[in-house]
């Protein structure tokens, strides 16, 4: 097992490797994976097959590509569009979880998010972030 580790890590040497593009298109063929269980149309299922394969070939290209450059490159802009949807599906997924505990609110001046106490009433909030003040009756 150590001498397969050993050839591996020589193997890459030079390579490009795993990065977040090449984690997301996994995730992704996976995901088509496991929908094309329940396609039942024999065509449309070799098209979706071919597609999934088409993506792991991706992966395997990028992970074993020694054009190191342009997969940073791809990466960087993929992550341009990738993070804030990120960023986006965790705070939802954040403000759900803590739907009882807290409000959300827009700073209307500079639009940044801010998480207030679920007490009804009328609250004096403070953006931490401009430091404007403004009024929000909960
Ligand atoms: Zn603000």
């Amino acid at each position: 097992m150590r001498n397969f580790l050993e050839k591996m890590t020589i193997f890459m040497q030079g390579r490009y490797g795993m990065d977040t593009l090449n984690g997301f298109l996994l995730i992704l063929s996976m995901i088509i994976w496991t929908f094309n269980i329940f396609v039942f149309n024999r065509l449309a299922h070799y098209i979706i097959m071919v597609v999934q394969m088409l993506l792991i070939g991706w992966v395997v290209f990028r992970a074993l590509s020694r054009n190191i450059t342009m997969r940073s490159a791809e990466n960087r802009a993929f992550r341009k569009a990738y993070d804030p949807a990120k960023k986006w599906v965790q705070l939802t997924y954040q403000r759900i979880r803590e739907r009882k505990n807290y409000r959300y609110l827009k700073c209307p001046v500079c639009k940044a998010q801010l998480r207030v106490r679920n007490v009804k009433g009328k609250h004096n909030v403070r953006c931490p972030r401009c430091k404007s003040e403004f009024e929000k009756k909960i």
